[in-house]
């Protein structure tokens, strides 16, 4: 049990004196909270293995907005009382109650990882061999990440003493991790190979490199997590978190990067991310020498209704990962489904008639 207060860094420190861990990390894992990880439903790159907060939830502690203490720490696997009233609150982004504390579900720490980057001639082919590390590794799959070649050629101008993880060329990246407990430490890197060899063989990857210590595994995360900090300094852009059925990842995002740079002259997208999730986050840049807050109310603006059409299209969702929030609020107005609007707008009103609970954010 962990109450809400709790910063996700300290979390972890607790979980690893015990000999566990908690599988879910993000950029902010210094600063946010548990309750604030729980309201948002966090995601992260080890969805693919373990879920977000939905499935790392065990139980849960609210205060309602009549005053009354919602009480469901108890972990219970089965419990078949009714409606799942923690679920309903995971996620609600503080619109219906405030989490105070959290059951939360912990993993055996890592033995050992293997850490793999792969380079690629499109998305199309990370999208296969995605599928071949699941059929080779399936639970041992703790990560998989992908961007494309202009965007690792921009963390690499951010971090000068940076190298690149391959020698040639390639349009796209895949960063990969396979992690396992203590019984079967030892084989991993061999099995990393043996997944690596049957992807060379297939044809699917153009290149690969098995980090050969900690200290290379953790270089190669690093080129992922910089992304973003590199894109900011690099100029402005508006983001977008989107998400589309798995199998369609590749042709949304062949369809929309060349679409949004026709229909907006000069601007430059990138979508990366969680493959594994089918979730990207889609970020396009200002044209060169344009920016301000001027370009994000206009221009921006027509960008994100762009991108969010063409989601829509996909029958994708505007918030994968992020949440709603006062910023994509007009958006999901817009394209929501409206009986599922119609609903949340019920069952708003049911708990909250006040309107007292983060009044303009997500509804
Ligand atoms: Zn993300």
């Amino acid at each position: 049990m962990c109450e809400a207060g709790v910063i996700l860094e300290t979390l972890h420190h607790a979980a690893d004196d015990a000999g566990l861990r908690f599988p879910l990390s993000l950029g902010g894992k210094g600063s946010a909270t548990v309750g604030g990880l729980v309201a948002t439903n966090a995601g992260g790159t080890q969805v693919l293995r373990h879920g977000s907060m939905r499935a790392l939830v065990l139980g849960l502690e609210a205060v309602l907005p009549d005053g009354s203490v919602f009480d469901a720490l108890t972990p219970l696997k089965k419990d078949n009382r009714g409606f799942d009233l923690k679920q309903l609150l995971i996620g609600s982004e503080g619109t219906l109650g405030i989490v105070t504390a959290a059951t939360l579900k912990l993993e055996p720490a890592v033995a050992a990882r293997s850490v793999v980057w792969a380079g690629l001639e499109s998305i199309a082919a990370a999208r296969e061999l995605l599928l071949h590390c699941q059929a080779a590794e399936g639970d041992a799959l703790e990560g998989f990440e992908v961007m494309p070649d202009h965007c690792l050629a921009n963390v690499l101008r951010f971090l000068p003493d940076a190298r690149a993880p391959l020698t040639g060329p390639h349009a796209w990246h895949a960063l990969i991790e396979l992690d396992t407990g203590a019984t079967d430490a030892d084989g991993l890197a061999a099995r990393a190979e043996a997944m690596l060899t049957g992807a060379f063989e297939a044809g699917l990857i153009e290149d690969a490199a098995i980090a050969q210590n900690e200290a290379q595994a953790e270089a190669f995360w690093q080129l992922r997590e910089m992304i973003a900090p590199a894109e900011r300094a690099a100029g402005p852009a508006v983001q977008h978190d989107v998400s589309v059925p798995l199998a369609s990842v590749p042709d949304f995002v062949d369809e929309a990067v060349p679409a949004v740079e026709a229909a907006f002259p000069h601007t430059r997208a990138v979508a990366f991310g969680h493959l594994g999730d089918g979730n990207v986050h889609f970020h396009v840049i200002a044209p060169p020498g344009v920016g301000g807050p001027a370009w994000q109310e206009g221009e921006g603006k027509a960008i994100s209704r762009f991108v969010h059409d063409l989601v829509a299209k996909w029958r994708g969702s505007i918030s994968a990962e992020h949440g709603i929030g006062q910023l994509k609020r007009d958006e999901l107005r817009r394209l929501g489904d409206p009986v599922a609007l119609a609903l949340m707008g019920k069952v708003k009103a049911a708990l909250d008639p006040l309107g007292i609970m983060n009044p303009g954010k997500l509804l």
